[in-house]
């Protein structure tokens, strides 16, 4: 019998599975989709075995046997095998990357640096004493001094260092005592001898649990006996004890404001859940997009949904942007479906990952909440996959394997023959345009849920301000509301927009920023260079001294931080309580919990926060949201820098005015006639859509044509250079007439890490010879490039440029 592994060797030339004979005591019970070791040249590596087979094209005295096998029960069904070739074809990664990113960390091989003792006589007193009877250590348990010494006696031959497989995490183990039945408890009594009190004590206790099976930790906590107590009564045969496995518990307390019990619902929300369900009764694989306001009651949706397909014994994956999967959401899920719901989200550790993991993969929970990797969940009968807040661009996974949670929902959606719910207030423009021309099913939510009216928003022109001799972070009208809530005891969110900093040049009088003659988009600075840049078409120019609309010498770099704003607050009110959360404030383990809790609670006047605040937030008592500055991500030199500024003012102002207390928001830009933000005021979608999808056609950008992006770098800047104009000149030569090529030019951030970036972009509306042309370009740069190397990368669809 032989297998087909594909081993964990990254960027290997070939991608394609080895084969391997697999020993006689293996045969019964190797799988498909279990995880082996193997020897691959002097290492020994992690392997999937991915097919059997009789014959193989290398000669049998050729092929090595598998070394060990890792799991008895597979990790990967014949779905994900699958979806793992899929993956491969469609972002064009290593399928070993495609494999290992639908399992949790703790399942991925970790190698390891090992001493292997071969004459211990021969080791010298000092590190004799330090291995003592092992056979094998790691390099890194010895102390630094110890070195030298370790690779003197590998080239004598004394020790040889290996690398080895180390499993990350195991499954964790708990002593459990197994106690006796009543009779057989009695029987011991008459063993224990009259002065042992201790034992006495224990016994009695036992006698009252006759039959059960409670952890060991617990018993001698309860009864307040030691170990040696507890094992003298295992020796009398009152108890068994057993290691059993338990799980991590990663559990942190619901927020008090959750609702539990289903509502009653509008005739919106009932319409949507009607038409899921039915699609999902009859196993359709249908894909519903679900464009509603903000407060429109969508996780409500989601929810009714999920319990039709409990009930029909199936299982739900509910997918939320890391940045949201707030302790708010988690709860509410968790108080509606209980011990059924397994989160997953970064914060947990790799252990914690792994035991929700198992217990998706066993059965034992139904629906998983989680961020963009949660869409492998194991389930084996899935009866809705939803994803809500579509249009985040998270859900695009930035490095290899490149993938799209949303095409991976859908494609296990046509697996398991389920719906898909595509939730958002702001649907992405690929997913919009979908959905009109019938691809998707469109469900509208146009009313907040309980009826509470939209907030009032007001855009503040902070060119005004200026003029008027207010240079700082906050115009008189924001200042002055601030103000108000905290004389009311009501709440204020602060939204600063920390992307985009610096990276463009903005007049702070007209408003302007330099923008690239060829394009509609702005430049970027480039710190390097220290000059302007277009990466769409490559234009350069110089930074220039006054404003090229107006004039203006107040011509400068953008870009503020949160301290900066905490402190410039402090000055205005400095009675005010403000609690600030952004990456620094955040990097503690729940500590983002913390903050909201505390914000929840009332600790606080002030929420002062990055994008991290801007999704999820439902607090009563939050009346006033400012938007410090809207523009920041409107100059990204990104064509999405619209729809990314449209989205974001739409959710920060969706925080405000939830529940019974009105709410309202300012806006402070600088660019407040920029459709963006005007249309962002009314949470007008659809006008919004409209432009938006005038400039995309006009500039040949998605949803009208595909991008293909492709990234090289290089240590050496003439060869990163050289490689990428070639393989633009291979793409021009093989791609028909109807593809755009766009480059070679130098990336946004030229040099990283030493190595210089250069990139190309292809549009094209139909290619079909695409995949195929740039699985040729992988095989040259695997077979030369590569080598020299060479760092390139395709990103088909990315999520930004
Ligand atoms: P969205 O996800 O669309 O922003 P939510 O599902 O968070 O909206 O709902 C907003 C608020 O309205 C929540 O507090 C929720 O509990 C409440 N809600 C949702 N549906 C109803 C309903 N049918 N009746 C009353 N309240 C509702
Ligand atoms: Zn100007
Ligand atoms: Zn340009």
């Amino acid at each position: 019998m032989i297998a087909e592994v594909i081993t964990d060797v990254s960027a290997h030339p070939v991608d394609r599975p080895f084969d391997y004979i697999v020993p006689e005591r293996m045969e019964a019970v190797i799988e498909r989709g279990a995880r082996v070791k193997v020897p691959f040249g002097n290492r020994k590596v992690l392997g999937f075995v991915t097919a059997f087979k009789d014959t193989s094209d290398v000669p049998v005295n050729k092929l090595r046997p598998v070394d060990e096998l890792l799991d008895l029960e597979p990790v990967l069904s014949t779905e994900m095998l699958e979806l793992a070739d899929w993956m491969r074809e469609t972002t064009l990664c290593f399928e070993i990357d495609a494999l290992q990113v639908m399992l949790p960390s703790a399942l991925r091989a970790k190698y390891e640096k090992v001493i292997h003792i071969i004459r211990a006589e021969q080791l010298g007193e000092e590190v004799a004493r330090f291995v003592g009877s092992r056979k094998t250590v790691a390099v890194k348990e010895f102390p630094e001094p110890m070195l030298p010494a370790l690779k003197r006696l590998a080239k004598e031959g004394a020790v040889s260092i290996e690398t080895a497989i180390r499993q990350r995490t195991a499954v964790k183990k708990e002593r459990v005592l197994v106690i006796a039945g009543p009779e057989q408890l009695d029987h011991v009594h008459a063993l224990v001898k009259k002065g042992a009190r201790r034992q006495a004590e224990l016994l009695e206790w036992l006698q009252s649990h006759a039959g059960e099976t409670i952890p060991s930790r617990d018993v001698m906590e309860m009864t307040g006996t030691t170990r040696a107590t507890v094992r003298a009564l295992i020796e009398k045969g009152a108890a068994a004890e057993e290691q059993v496995e338990v799980y991590r518990k990663p559990e942190v307390g619901l927020l008090p404001e959750a609702a539990g019990d289903p509502v009653v619902l509008t005739g919106e929300q009932a319409d949507a859940v009607g038409r899921i369900s039915a699609s999902a009764d009859e196993g359709r694989e249908e894909t519903f997009l679900l464009h509603g306001i903000t407060g429109s009651g969508k996780t409500e949706v989601y929810m009714q949904v999920i319990r039709r397909v409990l009930e029909q014994g199936k299982e739900a994956i509910v997918l939320v942007p890391e940045i949201s999967l707030t302790p708010q959401i988690t709860s509410r899920f968790k108080k509606r479906f209980g011990p059924l719901v397994a989160v997953m989200h970064s914060g947990l550790s790799a252990g914690e990952k792994y035991d929700e993991w198992r217990k998706i993969q066993r059965g034992e929970v139904k629906v998983v909440v989680g961020a963009r990797s949660a869409v492998f969940a194991p389930f084996r009968n899935i009866g809705v996959i939803i994803l809500d807040e579509e249009h985040e661009s998270s859900y695009k996974q930035e490095d290899s394997p490149r993938y799209h949670a949303r095409d991976v929902a859908i494609r296990r959606a046509k697996m398991h023959g389920c719906p898909v719910i595509l939730g958002s207030a702001t649907p992405s423009l690929e997913s919009f345009a979908r959905a009109h021309k019938g691809v998707y099913t469109l469900l509208s939510l146009t009313e907040r849920a309980k009826q509470q009216p939209l907030p009032e928003v007001r855009i503040v022109d902070m060119r005004e301000e200026l003029k008027n001799g207010n240079r700082s972070m906050f115009s008189v009208e924001l200042a002055e509301a601030i103000r108000d809530r905290l004389e009311k005891g009501e709440q204020t969110v602060l939204f600063l927009n920390r992307r985009g900093y610096s990276s463009f040049v903005l007049c702070r009088d007209c408003g302007t920023a330099v923008q690239c003659p060829n394009c509609d988009i702005s430049l970027t600075y480039h710190r390097a260079t220290e000059r302007l840049q277009c990466h769409y078409c490559g234009h350069e120019e110089q930074v220039p001294l006054t404003c090229p609309e107006c004039g203006s010498e107040h011509i400068r770099f953008f870009g503020t931080g949160t301290q900066k704003v905490q402190e410039e607050l402090h000055r205005l009110l400095p009675e005010a309580r403000v609690l600030r959360m952004d990456v620094d404030t955040t990097r503690q383990k729940g500590s983002h919990e913390k903050l909201l809790r505390q914000f929840g609670e009332g600790e606080a006047d002030i929420l002062l926060g990055t994008q991290m605040i801007a999704k999820g937030l439902d607090f009563p008592n939050i009346t006033l949201v400012g938007v410090l500055s809207a523009d920041t991500m409107l100059r990204l030199s990104d064509f999405r820098a619209a729809e990314k500024t449209f989205q974001l003012l739409t959710q920060v102002s969706g925080r405000a005015g939830r529940h019974e207390k009105e709410g309202e928001v300012y806006i402070q830009t600088y660019a407040p006639e920029h459709y963006a933000v005007e249309l962002a005021k009314d949470q007008a979608f659809e006008p919004f859509y409209g432009i938006e999808m005038a400039n995309r056609k006009r500039f040949s950008y998605p949803p009208f044509y595909y991008i293909t992006l492709i990234r090289f770098s290089h240590e050496d800047l003439m060869t990163v250079s050289d490689r990428a104009q070639k393989a633009v000149a291979w793409l021009t030569d093989k791609l028909g007439p109807d593809s755009l090529i766009i480059g070679p030019t130098a990336s946004e951030v030229a040099r990283v890490n030493n190595r210089y970036r250069y990139q190309c972009l292809i549009k094209y509306k139909k290619e079909p010879k695409l995949a195929g042309v740039l699985t040729d370009l992988v095989q040259i740069y695997r077979n030369t490039w590569m080598k020299e190397g060479l760092l390139m990368s395709i990103d088909m669809n990315p999520s930004s440029i």
